[in-house]
């Protein structure tokens, strides 16, 4: 069960359409157990992690990132999610406990706790000398709309996004998942209005994932007609890769001076990852001699 395969990538007979399928319901619970964020918290911030994981396995190599960074001015303040090239994802988010009433259709109002004005901000870190960064402005701070904008305003790609968080009345995560349709250069308009109308048709992610669908199962809707064939299958986590030594050069990044000055208030830094909570216990004395 635990490595059950969570991701499925597929592509059209005719090449013209691909689908990337994540059930996240296993990462998005990890997130929730770390950060114990408020309901309307753990469906933005869950929603960010299966966006982030899904433009993770589009990276060419393991060893890039993509780092999605969410402003909106709403209470929950800033949103992060990373994954590697593998989709595997860590995530934090300023105010995880800011909470909102729900919408008038009594669903979860993450466009008011994200807000909306702002920007969604893609960083993908390919290994080379700069990164390669694309911005765009929220649209509503629903994350999928905001996603599909990025991709048509950034990269010039159609793009539909769907993405979803149901979460228990205890705060636990009953399920969480999402997809990415993209349409490559030259499709038809046949296809495109043949897509809409199986996009249209579709019941939600969380109603999907609710009712025991899995990927394959969202393929199957979204790209019915298109003849879709399964690219590959991936098993993808909350997972954080955090170490002693990354701390310490965190650490060291901020300066001999610095260092310095916190080595005499404290000779040992206390230092908390933010993605997982684990704590590192930094000798400052050993560091600042390697400086
Ligand atoms: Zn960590």
């Amino acid at each position: 069960m635990e490595n059950k395969k969570n991701m499925l990538r597929a592509i059209s007979e005719n090449g013209g359409v691909v689908f990337c399928g994540l059930d996240s319901t296993d990462m998005v619970r990890r997130m929730e157990e770390l950060h114990k964020p408020s309901a309307v918290c753990s469906a933005a911030l869950g929603r960010l992690l299966t966006a982030a994981s899904m433009m993770g396995i589009m990276l060419k190599s393991e060893k890039d990132t993509v780092t999605l960074r969410v402003k909106g001015g709403g209470p929950a303040g800033l949103l992060l999610a990373v994954s590697d090239g593998t989709g595997n994802v860590k995530g934090y988010m300023e105010n995880p406990l800011a909470d909102m009433p729900a919408r008038p259709d009594g669903k979860l109002n993450v466009g008011g706790v994200v807000g909306r004005d702002g920007t969604l901000s893609v960083v993908r870190d390919l290994g080379l000398k700069e990164p390669y960064v694309g911005m765009v402005p929220l649209v509503s701070g629903e994350i999928a709309e905001d996603v599909t904008s990025y991709y048509a305003v950034s990269e010039q790609i159609p793009t539909v996004c769907a993405l979803g968080v149901l979460v228990n009345p205890d705060l636990t995560i009953r399920c969480a998942g999402g997809f990415l349709l993209q349409l490559l250069p030259g499709a038809s308009e046949e296809e495109i209005s043949r897509l809409e109308k199986n996009i249209a048709a579709m019941p939600s992610v969380t109603q999907m994932l609710d009712q025991g669908a899995d990927p394959r199962k969202m393929m199957e809707l979204a790209m019915a007609g298109f003849d879709p064939q399964v690219l590959d299958e991936y098993r993808v986590d909350y997972r954080c890769d955090c170490s002693m030594e990354r701390t310490e050069r965190a650490l060291i990044s901020l300066g001999k001076k610095e260092l310095e000055d916190l080595y005499k208030e404290e000779p040992t830094a206390e230092v908390v990852c933010q993605f997982c909570n684990k704590k590192y216990q930094v000798d400052l004395g050993k560091l600042i001699k390697k400086v």
